[in-house]
């Protein structure tokens, strides 16, 4: 392909939409079991059909397009599997709520054809994500996109329940669950969003059948106290023992019920003593499972107290509640209401008061399943990156408790399990039986319920591929390479995956896990809708491109942290885009045919040598880093050898070779090199551009995307090099410093003397005088092993009048100050911004001597305001030296 010019400006609109078509055009994407490479596989985490990309996503899935496009450069097969979660409970609100548009509720419509209306929704409206994964530029093969209800993988998902069931490890049974009553359904924790509110706490008294005074209680839900089945004591505790084992009588209702004694009672809570309600508090349930106490139900599925409420049978909790109250206050039971902060568990949907409910579901035994699991992690076959992980899994895992998977809803998988009719006996089976097989009666009917989402999401890494037939695939991809996700959902999908992939598909379905972090606000704060501090990274692309997003979620890529995203270091990112791009179309401007390097390494000067070898170096730290999931340290070795080594030391150097007829074409032909390289080390982290500037520079093959990755090449490798141009450059900057603290014109040519008493150093300055002249823009450079002025009570001796002078690396610079700069002048500047300083931190520290203004004002505004004092110390202090220094000069 002929080189053209690149557009003036970098313009990431332009750019980015073209080449994510050509890409998925060409089928680079796609995965080739019979390619003959050895192969990569990875699944997404499937976001659910009803959403749209938020800043957790393009997280995490940029660290994984990062990997999987690093991977395919180096010569894999790459399978990166995309899919998506039909979100059983979000997925049924959405089509409800279309539905109470029109005036209906999904019970007018009947399941079928409800679930075909949701059908109908995905179809048109869902999966909104998928597009903006590809806006996204990642590397997904599309052709194996799955949906966790499509048909394969509802068979599958009846095959593992059917098998889970034939082996005694599913069963149904009564147990307390998370309601919402509004959604009408059980819900997983991680559906809760828990907070504490504030509420009150009422102390009731329980009295005696002969009058005696009983006992008190304290409740935050004194409504509940119609389905208490005991109170419990600390066995221990002296102000209650008199009562154990004796009944009290249940107020409003005037039941009695049995005073009991368990050590997980907590004495300093309330009274010490706690009514005991099993059919509607998990850890009553569990009490009462213990003590062998009844539970009983006091409310229906809507949260309407039932035929065991009494006189309240029909009333909504809340209202209850109040009747409750006001009917203890009249009987003189109710004995002080106090302000209380209350845990309250809301409807993640629809922030409903979840609440705890015992009702029948069906449940997974996960012991025997956590075994293997536990076992796999122990012996290496499963790690955690970071770590750290590792206890947290085991912790989960050593205590597991049974897993709920029904929810009553009519959107997922519906539980395959039938009951007769006639006999009642329960039929689990993989398709509808045609009659019972213990009657042969003709009339099943099939449980209502479906399975919780994550039970299907349990399977992705299997059932994507096509199990439990053997397929290709499947033979080929499973286990994947490693899971990548947010640490957020270890227990819920991760260890879920871990447990059913040994069971189902005989091996652990990955042998590392990367557990990234979760992006928070730039102060560090967690990002939340309701706080309004989200960012929506479609919104982030629209103003700094795709490529910048990209980079700075790589960069914050640091495994165990929870990285704060700011607007600055997003448009640093854009700005080193920038660089890159004006960098690629100044080589692009001044080749002159060069395409293939054409240079002996050994003849090159210095600086060719330098950026060469120093290129071999980031390739080695780039790939070390991506293979220890260091995105940050990958992102950060790329941008400063791209910013400072190429562009600001390589690309100035370079220039001044251009004219010569020998080092010029050769210089080229390095640039040119070294620019190719780098844009292929960076391709898998920002691909829209370096795509784009790949296909105007003389290239082989017909996308950088399935370019070679650059490994480190050992012929262009030199340490001695990099050591000697490290030097030079430390030279320069320190030249270039002392310009700059006097403010010397950066035109004017000045005169430098070093003194290098030690002959090596005298050697090897002399040898790069010509580089160092040049680079720092100096007139007279003379090199010397003593100076005339030297006294010799100092080493290096002190300056001489009319001196400035700097030490670096066993060397001392001295700078002619004559006629650089008018030195009274200097003097009286530096003067006057001393006494500037000085007054601002005078006027900062009294603010902050005042109580008053510490008290009052913003935390961040008298957090400012310390750190400017502290900015402020360290420019005096600058300064001060910078004066010293003439004093002594002049
Ligand atoms: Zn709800
Ligand atoms: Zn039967």
């Amino acid at each position: 392909m002929a080189t053209t010019e690149l557009a003036k400006a970098y313009e990431p609109k332009d750019v980015e939409s073209r080449w994510y078509p050509v890409w998925e055009k060409a089928g680079y994407f796609v995965a080739d079991p019979a390619s003959g490479k050895p192969r990569f596989s990875i699944v997404i985490p499937p976001p659910n059909v009803t959403g749209s990309l938020h800043i957790g996503h393009a997280f995490t899935l940029t660290l994984q397009d990062v990997t999987v496009r690093w991977k395919r450069m180096s010569g894999f097969d790459t399978l990166w599997l995309p899919g998506l979660d039909h979100a059983g409970i979000a997925t049924q609100m959405v089509v409800e709520r279309q539905l109470a548009k029109e005036g209906k509720k999904k019970e007018d419509l009947g399941r079928e054809a409800f679930e075909a209306r949701v059908w109908k929704w995905k179809e048109e409206s869902g999966g909104r994500i998928l597009n903006q994964l590809r806006i996204m530029g990642y590397s997904l093969d599309w052709t194996r996109e799955r949906f966790t209800m499509d048909p394969g993988m509802s068979r599958a998902v009846r095959e593992v329940f059917v098998q889970l069931w034939e082996q005694g490890l599913i069963y149904r049974g009564y147990y307390i669950v998370n309601w919402c009553p509004r959604c009408v359904t059980a819900l997983s924790d991680l559906e809760v969003e828990t907070e504490t509110e504030p509420g009150q706490l009422w102390h009731i008294r329980y009295p005696e059948k002969d009058g005696g005074p009983g006992i008190v209680v304290a409740t935050t839900r004194p409504e509940t106290l119609l389905g208490d089945t005991a109170v419990a004591v600390h066995p221990d505790d002296e102000r209650h023992r008199r009562l154990i084992g004796r009944p009290v009588l249940l107020p409003v209702l005037g039941r009695e019920i049995p005073v009991v004694a368990d050590t997980f009672v907590d004495r300093e809570f309330g009274t010490g003593a706690v009514k005991i309600t099993p059919a509607h508090d998990p850890n009553d349930f569990l009490a009462a499972q213990r003590l062998g106490l009844p539970a009983i139900n006091i409310m229906d599925e809507r949260a309407v107290l039932n035929e065991n409420a009494g006189p309240y049978a029909g009333q909504d909790r809340f209202e209850a509640r109040k009747g409750i109250v006001a009917q203890l206050e009249r009987e003189g039971l109710l004995v002080k209401t106090e302000p209380y902060q209350v845990p309250l568990g809301r409807c993640q949907r629809c922030g409903t008061i979840v609440e705890p409910r015992l009702s029948r579901q069906w449940f997974v035994k996960m012991q025997p399943l956590a075994e293997p699991a536990i076992a796999a992690a122990e012996d290496g076959r499963i790690g955690f990156v970071p770590e750290s992980w590792t206890k947290t899994y085991f912790e989960w895992m050593r205590n597991i408790r049974d897993w709920c998977i029904s929810r009553q809803l009519w959107w997922g998988h519906r539980i395959p399990a039938w009951t007769c009719a006639k006999c009642d006996e329960l039929v689990v089976a993989r398709e509808a039986p045609a009659s019972c097989p213990k009657c042969g009666g003709g009339e099943l009917v099939q449980e209502t319920d479906v399975l919780d989402t994550w039970f299907s999401s349990g399977l992705f890494p299997f059932s994507t591929l096509g199990w439990p037939d053997k397929t290709v695939d499947l033979q080929r991809y499973y286990p994947s390479d490693v899971m990548m996700t947010g640490y957020d959902i270890l227990f819920f999908w991760v260890a879920r995956m871990i447990v059913l992939g040994m069971r189902f598909a005989g091996d652990v379905p990955f042998p590392v896990v990367f557990l990234n972090g979760l992006v928070r606000d730039e102060h560090g704060d967690k990002m939340s809708k309701t706080k309004g501090n989200d960012v929506d990274p479609l919104e982030l692309v629209a103003r700094h491109g795709t490529d910048a997003v990209r980079f700075t979620m790589t960069a914050l890529g640091a495994p165990g942290t929870n990285p704060a995203l700011s607007e600055q270091r997003l448009a640093g990112y854009r700005a080193f885009i920038n660089k890159l791009w004006n960098a690629s179309r100044f080589l692009l401007m001044n080749l002159e045919g060069e395409r293939a390097p054409s240079y002996v390494f050994e003849e090159l000067p210095l600086p060719s040598r330098w950026i060469l070898s120093r290129q071999q170096e980031l390739a080695r730290k780039v790939r070390e880093a991506l293979t220890e999931f260091r995105f940050d340290q990958a992102a950060s070795e790329l941008y400063h050898f791209v910013w400072d080594e190429f562009c600001d030391w390589y690309i100035e150097i370079a220039k001044s070779y251009f004219p010569d007829p020998v080092e010029g074409p050769r210089t080229r032909a390095v640039l040119l090199e070294v620019l190719e390289k780098t844009l292929r080390m960076l391709h898998p982290v920002i691909p829209y551009v370096t795509e784009e500037i790949w296909q105007r520079l003389p290239h082989e093959g017909e996308s950088i995307m399935v370019a070679p990755y650059p490994q480190p090449e050992a012929d262009k490798y030199d340490v001695e090099d990099e050591a000697a141009m490290g030097r030079v450059m430390r030279l320069v900057t320190a030249i270039r410093t002392l310009r700059a603290t006097y403010e010397v014109d950066r035109k004017r040519r000045i005169d430098v003397t070093v003194v290098a008493p030690q002959e090596k150093d005298s050697t090897f300055i002399t040898a790069h005088g010509a580089l160092v002249r040049h680079l720092a823009g100096l007139g007279e450079f003379l090199v010397v092993a003593h100076a005339p002025d030297t006294q010799p009570t100092s080493p290096l001796g002190a300056a001489a009048p009319g001196f400035l002078r700097e030490a670096v690396d066993g060397v001392e610079l001295r700078v002619a100050m004559a006629g650089l700069f008018d030195v009274a002048a200097e003097k009286a500047r530096l003067t006057k911004e001393l006494g500037k300083i000085e007054g601002e931190m005078a006027s900062l520290k009294g603010k902050l001597d005042n109580p008053q203004f510490v008290e009052r004002a913003k935390p961040e505004v008298v957090s400012q305001a310390r750190h400017r004092v502290e900015e402020l110390t360290e420019k005096k202090a600058k300064v001060a030296a910078t004066l010293r220094e003439l004093d002594r000069a002049s």
